[in-house]
């Protein structure tokens, strides 16, 4: 039996573990096409934990539940339990995770094991924000659900397509030779992006586009025919633009003069970059773009200008990197959402070719350039999450025999 006749009406959950957060999405296998069965997230995770799960845009649960109570394994148990309620006998055909860091090691999507995890373990520290918690699920798995298929697919895979020269830091070889290299992340978001650009804008597909990933991680990348030719994050997910509470790109002097001068020890210097940096360090008010929106404080505006201006810069270094610009594209929580900072940014992309249709940004329309507008500018919602499922999908229909189908969820 082929793996894609196994998998034939087997229903395939996505899982997608941020920092406080666990998204997930559950697929049945139609074809060659997932069907959404129900999605949702688990948010604020240790704090003030949140449960909400929706099916054909009707709500099936909103739940607060104890505080602080839920940390990632519990969120994981706490998830398989609604969904054997749900689907009473459920049998998943397979898991697929999002994890941030595959290094040179993992370019493409692997299956689970516990060597996996190991040697994914060892890269914690290059993305100590995200790639513990992105681990957690898999190895609860690994030990509840053995039988079933786990894919994961990684945050740097879309970017292997990179030229050298967009890869490399000017750095000894030594260092270049130890896989010091920028990798660059949100990949699956850019991947969707990518599927999904062809048919609103075929030039833009085939030709020099910048997609902007803009939500509490900001990143963004420049992609060629559909394929990533650079992106602003580098070796870890601090590069490119100020994030919610990550700075962003910074000169390395600083890090040297946190330590030397002002004597803080790595771990403090760790915390100022990844906690208490960008919008939130800028503002001193919060990391969460509507808060600042809806402030009056004009260090609130100072923070928005500053990442709006950082966009702008990238922007046009990733214009050079592709020599020229056919479209940019908006996506993830503030790219989605904000028709302000989109305003702003497409404004300052003016000498680009960006003609900004005012009107069509207020409402959120796909497309927010005006019809003459030289260089196209789209709003696309990201679905990560459709993704892992489709990496998942094609993996096991690749496999010679449907692996592991047969294990209830819980
Ligand atoms: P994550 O990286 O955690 O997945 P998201 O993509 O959900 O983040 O983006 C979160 C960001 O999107 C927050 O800064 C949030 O304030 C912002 N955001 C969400 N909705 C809106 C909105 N309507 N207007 C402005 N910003 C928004």
């Amino acid at each position: 039996m082929h793996g894609a006749t196994a998998l034939a009406g087997g229903v395939i959950l996505s899982l997608n573990a941020g920092s406080s957060s666990l998204k997930f999405a559950l697929y049945r296998v139609a074809g060659d096409t997932l069907e959404s069965l129900l999605r949702g997230q688990l948010e604020g995770l240790g704090v003030a934990p949140r449960f909400v799960a929706r099916t054909a845009g009707r709500t099936l649960a909103d739940e607060k539940l104890g505080a602080g109570a839920l940390d990632h394994q519990s969120a994981l148990d706490y998830l398989l339990a609604f969904l054997q309620r749900q689907f009473p006998g459920l049998v998943l055909a397979a898991v697929g995770h999002r994890v941030v860091h595959g290094a040179t090691q993992y370019m493409l999507p692997v299956r689970a094991s516990a060597t996996v995890v190991a040697d994914l373990d060892r890269l914690v520290p290059l993305a100590p924000l995200h790639q513990s918690h992105t681990l957690a699920p898999i190895r609860v798995l690994l030990e509840r659900l053995p039988a079933v298929p786990q894919i994961v697919c990684f945050d740097t895979a879309f970017h292997r397509t990179q030229p050298a020269v967009a890869r490399r830091f000017a750095l000894p070889r030594t260092l270049t030779e130890r896989g010091i290299v920028r990798y660059g992340f949100h990949g699956l978001s850019y991947e969707y992006i990518a599927h999904a650009l062809p048919a609103l804008d075929a030039g833009a597909a085939a030709g020099r586009t910048v997609v902007m990933h803009l939500g509490n991680g900001a990143s963004m990348c420049a992609f060629s025919a559909g394929r990533s030719a650079a992106t602003t994050m580098g070796f870890t997910t601090l590069d490119g633009l100020p994030m919610g509470t990550r700075c962003g790109a910074l000169d390395p002097g600083v890090i040297l003069h946190c330590l030397t001068e002002l004597h803080m020890d790595a771990a403090a210097v760790e915390h100022l970059i990844y906690h208490e940096s960008g919008l939130l360090g800028v503002s001193g008010i919060s990391s969460d773009m509507r808060t600042l929106e809806a402030s009056a404080d004009p260090r609130a505006r100072e923070a928005i200008e500053l990442f709006a201006y950082r966009i702008g810069c990238d922007l046009g270094a990733l214009a050079a990197a592709l020599g020229g610009l056919d479209a940019i594209v908006f996506t993830a929580g503030i790219g989605e959402h904000s028709a302000a900072l989109r305003e702003r940014v497409c404004r300052a992309a003016a000498w680009l070719g960006v003609e900004l249709d005012p009107e069509a940004n207020a409402r959120h329309a796909a497309r927010i350039s005006t019809a003459g507008s030289r260089t196209r500018a789209w709003v696309i919602p990201t679905d990560e999450e459709v993704m892992i499922a489709r990496h998942a999908q094609a993996f096991l229909a690749a496999e010679p025999c449907g692996a592991g189908v047969g294990s209830t969820a819980g």
